[in-house]
């Protein structure tokens, strides 16, 4: 197998395309073709564990790592770092609505399912095409991103790592968390600024031709852990097909029976990977994406216009909070038929005028595979307090929307078809949101921790739990201006 950019032809490897993370003509890397599971292979996977799932859907992208290169990548990612040993468990606390829990690794959001895995495979990856040589992993973070990518990074041999985050953009809990990251091979830095700020400072440096060559002739690369790197789309494809195993396993479907997936969607990374998953014969029937009140996404499926020109809505579910979603650009490369042309020419548009319209049969490929909705913060903590008081499952606010999405889709439609929904933070990752929601008022921090814990019995996730009281290790905070130079620093090079 090959992989492309969707803006030009090329032909790369999968070691290849997961060091670059972004192609030349600013385009994402794509696999040109698709591998298919076969039924046999799904009754071997059903009995298997989530590890030997993960093991033989990795093998079937990336044709250049060894059986053993995936293997020690995939152990060293799943083994001993979510609770229980079990990444990806499927609750089911409403009948025929299946939550596919993302949130039992070490920081405590779905992330983590493709960031304890990326920083190895980039490690084997560089090892083949650039050996001897270090991988510098710059992050702008406003929040979750940034957490993982330190706690999968940390430690990991041939790479560093250099996060920074918007000194007052992030809640406590996430500067907290970044803070405290040990590892000899981290640096965390905060920006008197907001997430733009950085952002924009982190592109700088990418973009800074003097700055590459003094890390040339250190013998670094700049590299990135966002998701637009194909690295961290390939784990995501995984728990789609683990859930079908275990839908399966568990008597909730028959082989074959089609169910819809359901995924609050920020970047459409994660919804994406599920749309792969039904490429590769993961019998989906709608995939349906749901957003918060940064409702783009919800406009461009049902009218195939994109348009970003409207307001940004800070909302309770943040880590939703975005107006250009770029895995997007995936989709619709797939969905034309492999068109560069068209995809150059939309993103063009995108760039310059903040919007496209896709042309009509592009959209009706789009409405027969998805459907879109939104949920506002007041109906998610509505379905929080609900979900609670009835069920006794307590969800987070990215997860609310989702489920309020899911729900208002069954009333709508009749679908009675299974759902898989995709659960993506544990709800003590967003304490004082959700305690509010479940009705126990306002508070902050730790605090706002506790009391949900006293509300609602529902366990504390250890990482969590375990902050309280870890040594802060990274107090930096400076002017957005000065950068660079603390990347130079921590790299001794200047
Ligand atoms: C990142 C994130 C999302 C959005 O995922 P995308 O892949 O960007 O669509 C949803 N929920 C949580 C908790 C997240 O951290």
């Amino acid at each position: 197998m090959q992989y492309t950019s969707t803006r030009s032809r090329c032909a790369l490897s999968a070691a290849q395309v997961i060091v670059k993370g972004i192609a030349e003509d600013g385009g994402l890397f794509v696999p040109d073709s698709f591998p298919v599971i076969s039924e046999e292979t799904f009754q071997t996977l059903t009995k298997a564990s989530y590890v030997e799932r993960a093991e033989t859907v990795l093998s079937l992208f990336l044709n250049d790592f060894s059986p053993e290169e995936i293997r020690s990548c995939v152990r060293g990612a799943y083994i001993g770092k979510f609770e229980n040993d079990e990444p990806a468990p499927l609750a089911e606390p409403v009948p025929g609505v299946n939550l596919l829990e993302l949130w039992h690794g070490p920081t405590c959001a779905f992330k983590d399912m493709a960031l304890q895995l990326l920083p190895r495979l980039l490690s084997v990856s560089a090892s083949k095409t650039a050996p001897g040589r270090t991988m510098v992993i710059l992050v702008a973070t406003s929040g979750d991103t940034g957490k993982a990518a330190l706690d999968g990074f940390a430690n990991v041999k041939g790479t560093k790592i250099v996060v920074f985050y918007p000194a007052q953009g992030v809640s406590a809990m996430q500067k907290l968390q970044m803070q405290t990251q040990a590892g000899d091979n981290v640096a965390v830095c905060g920006i008197e600024g907001n997430f733009d700020d950085a952002q924009n400072g982190v592109k700088a440096i990418f973009a800074d031709a003097e700055i590459r060559d003094l890390l040339d002739r250190a013998n670094m690369d700049l590299s990135s852990a966002n998701s637009i790197n194909f690295g961290r789309l390939v784990p995501q494809i995984v728990y789609y097909v683990s859930a079908y195993c275990d839908l399966r396993k568990t008597g909730r479907i028959r082989p074959g029976e089609p169910f819809n997936i359901v995924v609050p969607t920020g970047n459409f990374g994660n919804i994406l990977a599920a749309e792969y998953a039904k490429r590769m014969g993961v019998p989906v029937a709608k995939l349906i994406c749901a957003s918060n009140r940064n409702n783009v996404l919800t406009d461009f499926i049902e009218t195939g216009v994109y348009d970003r020109n409207r307001p940004f809505h800070t909302t309770s579910s943040p880590s939703m909070d975005i107006l250009i979603s770029s895995n997007l650009e995936r989709l619709l490369y797939h969905l034309s038929g492999n068109d560069p042309y068209l995809v150059r020419d939309l993103m063009a548009q995108l760039k310059i005028g903040g919007k496209y319209v896709v042309p009509d049969a592009l959209k009706r490929k789009i409405q027969e595979e998805f459907t879109a909705g939104w949920c506002s913060d007041e109906e998610a903590a509505k379905l929080i307090g609900t979900l609670f008081r009835e069920q006794g499952y307590l969800c987070d606010t990215h997860t609310a929307v989702a489920l309020k999405v899911c729900r208002e889709y069954r009333e709508k439609t009749g679908d009675r078809t299974p759902c898989v929904v995709a659960s993506t933070a544990s709800p003590y990752k967003f304490a004082p949101a959700v305690l509010k929601a479940a009705g126990g008022g306002d508070a902050d921090g730790f605090e706002a921790v506790e009391r949900l814990q006293a509300l609602t019995g529902a366990p504390v996730p250890g990482p969590i739990a375990g902050l309280r009281g870890k040594p802060v290790l990274h107090k930096a905070c400076i002017r957005k201006d000065g950068m660079e130079e603390f990347l130079l620093k921590f790299l001794g090079i200047r």
